[in-house]
């Protein structure tokens, strides 16, 4: 294991010339940074999505171009000298119209890859020249020759071998010398095209380089002081977590809590890195640690709320004491390539929610093709506008009567998909989306606020 630390900044800890300086002070203040992982500035990605989805309006069109010409220029006009960093920045936007107008006509996941990518690819020029103006030995590094994924455009799987090699090779020998600012979020194939990891897979990107280049240490540094027992959000009197485990932390993230991507931990779970969670804007308000052992496992950790579910209802009577019912089911979606998230059973019917969203955004939807199929097999229901929302704790299928005070607290809402017992670190539970912030509230004063 090097000594490296990496340290990875969110949107809003690089949206503009005063917060990628506050970033700087953390990195200074850690002489083991060495590896810098950078998100698009704030809103960047969004409006990159926009164009990417097909923006046919010429005037939103140049709406878009001309807000993520300003983000940029902003910082810019504050860099004492911004000449080359400009003129690279520029060269990217142009690259943006040209892919945005292309966008207009036929997008594709591939094409949509490509425009979002630009949004890491410009931060870092400007972070990094930041850096130098400062004083630091700092210089960027593109991360597509590095991290190596899969096709799968919007939410391409990371091929960890193929990292680790070309991670030796060049990135570790330039940590040796530089601080190195790359990009969180993106990554290539084996042909060269961009691919992306996910909305808010910069996360991921700095773990998995974290794991490549043997770090002892990953820094998340975002908007809030460390991992909250909620959204605060959503609960202003929810408090931050001082020590949490991995599997807690991983819980969190798989049940939406935004502060993590979900397979953030993975890679740092695999290299036993310990993982801090802190505020660029507040590093001195200290933050979370995620680490194997803690000191307390309480029954009842934090509450992750994630909305646009999308909720499939399969009846049959001819699942009564059959068998072979599921495997079809299954056997249909896995054709389709649709991953299963949540599963509740009954004797005649079976519902599941399908796995979240890759970078293009929106609820996830069950292909026409394996609806058509399904309905040769049962009635089938699709749902829109559900939530999900998971109580995270320890020992929980273990323990006796809390289930009373949860569901008690909540009895005038109406609860769908109750999965629990499966993990002993959740208990979860659909509902509308239109109440699930109130849910949220009432089960964190319950629970939480004593
Ligand atoms: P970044 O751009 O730095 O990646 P994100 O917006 O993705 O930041 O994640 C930070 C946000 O996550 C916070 O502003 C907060 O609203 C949200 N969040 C959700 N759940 C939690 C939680 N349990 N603790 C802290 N923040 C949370
Ligand atoms: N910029 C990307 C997003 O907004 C990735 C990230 O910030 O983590 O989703
Ligand atoms: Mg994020």
């Amino acid at each position: 294991m090097s000594n490296f630390n990496v340290a990875k900044f969110g949107g809003t800890s690089v949206a503009n010339f005063e917060a990628m300086s506050r970033c700087a002070a953390v990195i200074e203040a850690n002489p083991n940074t060495k590896l810098v992982v950078s998100s698009a500035c704030s809103g960047v990605t969004n409006l990159l999505v926009e164009l990417a989805n097909g923006v046919q309006d010429t005037q939103r069109r140049s709406e878009i171009l001309t807000k993520l010409a300003e983000i940029h220029n902003a910082i810019l006009g504050q860099l004492e000298n911004s000449d080359q960093v400009a003129s690279d920045v520029y060269a990217i936007l142009d690259t943006v119209t040209s892919l945005a107008e292309a966008a207009s006509i036929q997008s594709s996941h591939k094409l949509t890859d490509h425009l979002v990518a630009c949004g890491e690819l410009m931060s870092t020029h400007i972070l990094a020249q930041l850096l130098k103006e400062r004083g630091l030995n700092a210089t960027r590094f593109d991360i597509r020759d590095v991290l190596r994924t899969d096709a799968n455009f919007g939410k391409a799987e990371p091929q960890l071998e193929t990292i680790k090699q070309l991670a030796d090779r060049s990135l570790v020998p330039l940590c040796q010398d530089y601080v190195v600012v790359t990009q969180g979020f993106i990554g290539s194939d084996s042909e060269g095209n961009t691919t992306t990891l996910g909305r808010g897979g910069s996360d991921y990107s700095a773990a998995l380089i974290a794991e490549a280049v043997e770090a002892s240490g990953l820094e998340i540094w975002t908007d809030v002081p460390g991992i909250y027992t909620t959204d605060p959000r959503i609960a202003p009197k929810a408090s931050p977590i001082p020590e949490i485990s991995f599997s807690e932390a991983s819980e969190m993230a798989n049940f939406g809590a935004k502060i993590l991507h979900p397979s953030t931990l993975v890679p740092a779970l695999r290299h036993d890195i310990p993982v801090f969670v802190g505020s660029s804007k507040q590093p001195e308000k200290g933050g979370t640690w995620i680490r194997h052992q803690v000191e307390s496992s309480p029954l009842f950790r934090a509450l992750a709320l994630r909305c646009n579910q999308t909720m499939v209802t399969l009846r049959s009577a001819n699942m009564f004491h059959a068998y072979g019912f599921l495997a079809k089911v299954f056997e249909i979606l896995a054709k389709h390539k649709v991953s299963v998230d949540l599963i509740t059973t009954s004797e005649i019917s079976v519902s599941l929610t399908l796995d979240q969203t890759d970078t293009a955004g929106g609820a996830p939807q069950l292909p026409e093709q394996a609806r058509i199929e399904l309905e040769e097999l049962c009635h089938v229901e699709v749902e829109h506008n559900l939530c999900l929302v998971a109580l995270i704790g320890n020992n929980m299928s273990e323990s006796k009567g809390y289930a009373k005070q949860v569901f008690g607290t909540l009895e005038d809402f109406n609860l769908r998909m109750i999965c629990y017992g499966a993990s002993p670190h959740n208990l979860c539970f659909l509902l509308h989306e239109s109440v699930s912030k109130q849910a949220i509230q009432k089960l964190h004063t319950e629970l939480f606020e004593g």
